[in-house]
């Protein structure tokens, strides 16, 4: 992977502070991201409070003391990083930042740690390094690239989580997530983006509308159907800003057959317990659980969403159920399965343009879904191709780790975290990128206009979506619109006054 770094000017736009002066005083914070106001004062202590009550309630302290013991300090994690490979600062290596909580848990909470501390006084944890960690830790996206390449499997995403977990017990946490979780767990709409239940059911039902025309298919978008095979849940702001993401998944299923349904008790698959909190993280993915229960479901379906599909498939049997809990399935597995069980049937060559895929990390990197997409793809595109590196080596889109949803730090996320991306969809050439996560799409259009790329950034079922070949029984036709309606033919009693 080769990136040009950012020069200074590009560097100052990417680091200036985006935050009033006095903000920044009253709170003593000096990172780029809104935090709400927070107590200030013995911070240290009350972090490392918050560590050890971490450490007592998890499983953390076996990572951590592995990690302590196996640092090779050989930097391979840094040649695959894409915010250093941009910026060119060491502190930006993944290992650096890592040490930045190993050094606290390996004098705090090890043995001879603490022995050496207390014999030589040292190593106590600052305010500074406190603010440190609190910038640092926001500037990786969690892509999990790095431990790729460490030979002894260290997890820079797993230690970027757990600082910022507990970061975020003492209140430094950015505002834009704070916000919506708690919308999303004590608001009135239950989400985080405040959709309230009639709109989702007008929205739905505008769709609905639009398909018919478009296509004259009655297609459906069931509501609070009990016994369905897929209850759904996609990234609630798909909701306000994905229809055709939306439209294409109702069109597969009207297609195939299957039933699905969205429930109105809890519609959101969003979990940015994922990025900052495991207590959240819990508490969300617990939702998800009760809707799929309260309907009698028998699968949770996960739309387009990367870290949506990766929380819940891996954090519903943690919390809720064991082996007994509800099967996940992300969309594209869906989708991919009905086309080769013969369910779906697709025009090839319906997509003349160009297109590229995007692998989001969240599903990619452990090798989750990497060819269903892809086949999909090939089957209804003239021109399809590659970015280098892909699959599971894909290069994050530069919002990642919850990041995009921050957006004073767009300048640091185009200009930095998304210029590797930046330069692989440009390699393309691509009239459509294809990014089948509601963060990846985000941060991608974003960076496109920022970087002055000339590509739209689409959703896999956004193109399925022109592409799927409906049984004829299904077509309806279109009933005639009131002044296009044939005029009944009045007998011409009176005659010609010719004739
Ligand atoms: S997780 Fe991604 S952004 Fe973070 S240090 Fe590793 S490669 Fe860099
Ligand atoms: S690749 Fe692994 S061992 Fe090498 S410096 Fe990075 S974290 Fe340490």
């Amino acid at each position: 992977m080769k990136t040009t770094p950012i020069n200074d000017e590009q560097r100052a736009k990417a680091f200036a502070p985006n935050k009033k002066p006095e903000v920044m005083e009253r709170q003593n914070l000096t990172v780029r991201y809104h935090v709400e106001d927070f107590e200030v004062e013995d911070r240290p202590r009350r972090f490392l409070e918050a560590f050890a009550a971490i450490l007592r309630h998890s499983n953390y302290r076996f990572a951590l003391d592995h990690f302590i013991r196996l640092s090779a300090k050989c930097s391979r994690c840094a040649t695959q990083c894409q915010v250093y490979l941009a910026t060119n600062d060491p502190d930006d290596i993944p290992c650096k930042r890592s040490e930045l909580l190993l050094s606290v848990y390996r004098r705090h909470f090890t043995m001879a740690g603490s022995i050496r501390g207390r014999i030589f006084g040292t190593g106590h944890l600052t305010d500074e390094a406190l603010q440190e960690m609190a910038e640092s830790f926001w500037n990786c996206t969690a892509c999990r690239r790095c431990t790729m390449e460490c030979p002894v499997g260290i997890d820079h995403a797993l230690i970027t989580h757990l600082g910022r977990y507990i970061l975020s017990e003492i209140g430094i946490a950015p505002r834009a997530l704070v916000v919506s979780t708690r919308e999303q767990l004590e608001g009135k709409t239950g989400n985080t983006s405040a959709v309230p239940v009639p709109a989702l059911v007008d929205t739905l039902e505008f769709l609905e509308e639009d398909m018919k025309e478009e296509l004259h298919v009655d297609i459906k978008f069931p509501v609070d159907v009990e016994n369905a095979e897929y209850v759904f849940f996609p990234a609630v702001s798909d909701f306000l800003m994905e229809a055709e993401t939306l439209m294409g998944i109702a069109a597969v299923f009207t297609a195939t057959g299957d039933s699905w349904t969205t429930g109105t008790g809890y519609f959101d698959g969003i979990n940015y317990g994922l990025f900052y909190s495991d207590r959240i993280l819990e508490r969300v993915v617990t939702k998800i659980d009760v809707e799929t229960k309260r309907l009698n479901g028998k699968k949770v379906l996960i739309g387009e969403c990367g870290h949506a599909s990766r929380s819940a498939k891996y954090f519903l049997p943690a919390h809720c159920g064991g082996k007994d809990a509800f099967p996940v399935i992300n969309i594209m597995e869906y989708t991919y399965g009905a086309w080769k069980a013969g369910k779906l049937k697709l025009r090839p060559n319906a997509i003349a343009e160009r297109v590229t895929y995007h692998d989001p990390c969240n599903i990619a990197r452990q090798k989750w879904i990497l060819e269903q997409p892809r086949e999909l793809l090939k089957a209804i595109c003239a021109d399809y191709v590659e970015m280098t590196p892909n699959r599971e080596d894909n290069i994050c889109c530069g919002g990642g780790g919850g990041t995009v949803s921050i957006d004073e730090i767009r300048p640091y996320r185009t200009t930095v975290g998304g210029l590797a991306k930046a330069d692989q969809i440009r390699a393309t050439g691509a009239k459509y990128c294809v990014a089948p996560c509601a963060n990846c799409k985000k941060q991608l259009r974003e960076l496109v206009e920022d970087q002055g790329i000339d590509c739209e950034i689409v959703g896999l079922h956004d193109l399925l979506y022109k592409a799927i070949e409906f049984d004829p029984s299904m077509i309806v036709e279109p009933e005639p619109e009131e002044d296009e309606a044939v005029e009944p033919v009045k007998p011409d009693v009176a005659g010609s006054a010719d004739e």
